[in-house]
């Protein structure tokens, strides 16, 4: 059987937190589009080979990553182990991130810390290892939020300030990596059901009722978003809200 893949034949991406939920969902999408992948991840070591097996059953060949983006070394050095895995970089896609919700007064250092760590600094400097390493033509793909367009209520401060320095961080890449035909754009997911945020968790039927489509999204959804963008050579520095309406 012949496989015919789509517009990302022979690229190698690396996606970020891709053992589970939307990072999942765009390794497997990226390898249908003939990307071989890269997953990094911190817990799950199960989940993320079977991310592999998804992504080598489509004939694609596929590496799992331990790497804590909260680590200097290991968010940069997970780009760098790539490229000398499957022979270079098109395509980074920052995915990793927590979410850390609460009062303002009840959000602790070591919070403010951990979430800058992963959601901050470490897809600043995947960014930065993978400027150094991506071919010409590469592209920058980062997942930010809905809470960076419309804060729906209380308690998402940490959250939205960390998600908010990644549409100042695409488009500074955007002039900077522009002349080497690099683009980085970012996608802003709404509720989306993950393990992050369920849609049957409780705070689900509030999230849905902001949508203007009344429901969350699925990581295929956004993933659908993300492999646009992968093939996209003239969208740059610019945001896209895959999140139902949530900020409309
Ligand atoms: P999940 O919690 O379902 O999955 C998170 C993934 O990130 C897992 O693969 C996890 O690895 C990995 N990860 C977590 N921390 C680290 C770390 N320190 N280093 C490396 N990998 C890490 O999340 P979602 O799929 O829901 O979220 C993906 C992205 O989308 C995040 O950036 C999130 O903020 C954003 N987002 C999600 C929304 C939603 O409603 N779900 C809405 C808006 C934005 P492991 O499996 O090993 O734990």
């Amino acid at each position: 059987m012949t496989t015919t893949y789509g517009t990302l034949n022979g690229k190698v991406a690396l996606v970020t937190g891709g053992s589970r939920g939307i990072g999942a969902a765009t390794a497997v999408r990226l390898a249908r589009e003939g990307a071989d992948v890269a997953v990094t991840y911190v817990d799950a070591k199960e989940a993320a080979s079977d991310v592999v097996r998804r992504v080598e059953a489509l004939g694609r060949r596929a590496v799992a990553l331990r790497a804590d983006s909260a680590d200097a070394e290991e968010a940069a050095g997970a780009v760098l182990r790539t490229a000398e895995a499957l022979g270079g970089l098109d395509v980074l896609v920052n995915n990793a991130g927590v979410g850390v919700l609460g009062p303002l007064g009840e959000l602790s250092l070591a919070e403010v810390d951990r979430v800058l760590a992963v959601n901050v600094r470490g897809v600043f400097l995947a960014s930065q290892a993978a400027a150094a390493r991506l071919r010409d033509g590469g592209r920058i793909i980062t997942i930010g939020s809905c809470m960076t367009q419309r804060v729906p209520g209380p308690g998402g401060t940490l959250y939205a300030t960390s998600k908010s320095a990644l549409t100042g961080l695409t488009k500074a890449l955007a002039r900077e990596l522009g002349p080497r035909g690099i683009t980085a754009n970012i996608v802003h997911p709404g509720p989306t059901h993950t393990d992050m945020n369920p849609a049957d968790g409780p705070f689900a039927a509030g999230q849905a009722a902001m949508t203007a489509v009344g429901r969350f999204g699925t990581a295929e959804e956004v993933a659908s978003m993300v492999a646009y963008l992968a093939d996209a050579a003239y969208v740059t520095g610019a945001e896209f809200s895959v999140d139902g309406g949530h900020a409309a």
